[in-house]
């Protein structure tokens, strides 16, 4: 046990998979989705999960394959509340949602829309699944072994699912689903199977046909049915699922190994792993699930660097819930990474903490990259219109285009302000003597000399003590005459950021 906790949990879950699958040339690592709605980073979990696993499979000198299957010919089921065009999009329940038109007119269909919206925003950190789309498959008849041979074993199948199940299924329930070729929907009933390829059909619209589904490719397998023929026709060794498929009793993920267990001899279900929620934090009334309003990967990747979304999955064990911050937090999110990049760099990062900086690089360069704290740049991005002036150093200008974003989007209001170009009157009517006479004098000091963040600081407390102000009253007067409000950044770092030469310039003002 003292030994496990040195380890990674995805170390360790790769050695697992070793262990318990044997012996392989490759092994198969899978994730998957239905896009019915927006993919969240809830649903990145599952994906940096398996990503995370096959680097560390990789890193022991093995061959892994990561697919990542898009179930976009389940049937469409609910119009989720953030889509544009709800009207129009009912239209279309009970077809696959493959067939479902793209509301924000881009793609070819709503499927591909929510596809590429996840898929546009994975390269960047780093992760490249194999994609498998699930309609193209099925649309090939790619599958009729597989349905042929689920169709005749559904006697087994239907007892793994009534264990669970307060009214068992009725005897002519068969595991599939079939698309009417007239009105396209799977309003549908199997009403034979020849024990072969052939099956008659009947749907609600009066349409009623007989096919060989290994020519037309509309009959698809149920969900449950569908999981564990998956993972067998792909060979899986691991795939996690959410928290949601292990309820009880008889959650799809408990259903599927027993299935896979049920159906296949050759090979064992693959292992599996529960991961938990993550919840966002910060951003107000703009989050809630039922309303379908959720985070993506992509406004993640608005205000955290690639590395820092993978320093929190990595950071954290599968079956823990934790919140993405979109508040101030956000600072204390990059000093918690920054603080253990530089350990890493120093060569004081061991074991566990080590990894979790390996795993959150994209690629670990040997070079430790420069970096500025994001507090200090969410200030110098206010104070410079033209970001460029603030270092000429890659990795710093990718970093402040996030901390500009996080300042606009989600920055509480005290962190916001406007450097004046010039002190306006108004602001200099609410200066009071002591305030005018103290920053007259570090006006003139500010002429006279180069100071460090720390020297200034203490000539601030000189200042005061020479004028007889209260410090709090010297500080207010400086940010009221410099941005007019009453606090601001922390004054030294803030007066050297701006430019002392253009800070005098504004203390000039003041008469
Ligand atoms: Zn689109
Ligand atoms: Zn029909």
């Amino acid at each position: 046990m003292a030994d496990n906790e040195k380890q990674h949990w995805a170390d360790l879950i790769a050695e697992q998979i070793i262990k318990e699958r044997g012996k392989k040339t490759k092994y198969v690592c899978a994730a998957g989705i239905t896009p019915s709605g927006t993919v969240h980073i809830g649903n990145f979990r599952e994906i940096i999960t398996v990503d995370l696993v096959s680097r560390a499979l990789k890193e022991r000198g093995k061959n892994a394959r990561f697919i990542y299957s898009w179930d976009d010919y389940d049937r469409f089921r609910k119009v989720p509340k953030n889509m544009p065009k709800q009207e129009l999009l009912q239209k279309y329940l009970g077809m696959p949602i493959v067939d479902t038109p793209d509301v924000f007119g881009c793609h070819k269909s709503y499927a591909e829309h929510l596809e590429k919206e996840l898929e546009d925003s994975l390269p960047a950190t780093g992760i490249k699944p194999e994609f498998i789309y699930q309609h193209k498959m099925y649309r090939a008849c790619k599958y009729a072994e597989e349905i042929k041979y689920i169709l005749n074993k559904k006697n087994e199948i239907k007892k793994v699912l009534d264990k669970y199940r307060k009214e068992p299924l009725p005897e002519d329930w068969f595991p599939i689903g079939v698309y009417c070729e007239k009105c396209k929907t799977d309003n549908t009933n199997v009403v034979e199977f020849d024990g072969n390829y052939n099956i008659k059909y009947e749907c609600k619209c009066g349409y009623s046909n007989e096919i060989d589904f290994r020519k037309k490719g509309i009959v698809k397998l149920s969900w449950r049915a569908d999981w564990p023929m998956r993972q067998h026709r792909e060979k899986v060794d691991f795939e996690p699922a959410g928290k949601e498929h292990y309820q009880q009793p008889g959650g799809s993920r408990i259903t599927a190994n027993e299935t896979y267990s049920v159906l296949y001899k050759d090979m064992k279900h693959p292992l599996d792993l529960k991961y938990d929620f993550v919840i966002v934090k910060g951003i107000g009334g703009k989050m809630s699930s039922s309303l379908g309003n959720v985070i993506t990967l992509k406004s993640c990747l608005e205000i955290y660097e690639p590395e820092i979304v993978r320093f929190l999955f990595a950071g954290t064990r599968p079956n823990t819930e934790f919140a993405i911050s979109f508040d101030l937090d956000v600072i204390k999110v990059y000093e918690d990474f920054d603080r253990l990049e530089k350990r890493y760099y120093n060569n004081e990062a061991y074991g566990k903490d080590k990894r979790i900086y390996e795993l959150s690089c994209i690629k670990l360069t040997k070079k430790q990259p420069k970096r500025i704290g994001l507090r200090h740049l969410t200030m110098l991005v206010q104070i410079h219109k033209d970001i460029k002036k603030i270092s000429k150093n890659k990795d710093v200008l990718k970093r402040a285009e996030l901390a500009r974003k996080w300042i606009e989007k989600y920055a509480p209001d005290e962190f916001k302000f406007k450097l004046h170009d010039k002190t306006p009157q108004e602001v200099i009517k609410r200066l009071d003597k002591k305030q005018k006479e103290s920053l007259k004098l570090l006006k003139e000091k500010l002429e006279k000399k180069k100071f460090s963040e720390q020297e200034l600081f203490n000539e601030f407390y000189e200042i005061c003590k020479k004028v007889e102000i209260n410090n709090a009253e010297f500080f207010k007067g400086a940010y009221l005459a410099l941005i007019g409000k009453e606090k601001g950044p922390r004054l030294a770092s803030f007066i050297l950021a701006i430019g002392k030469e253009k800070a005098a310039k504004l203390l000039n003002e003041i008469r």
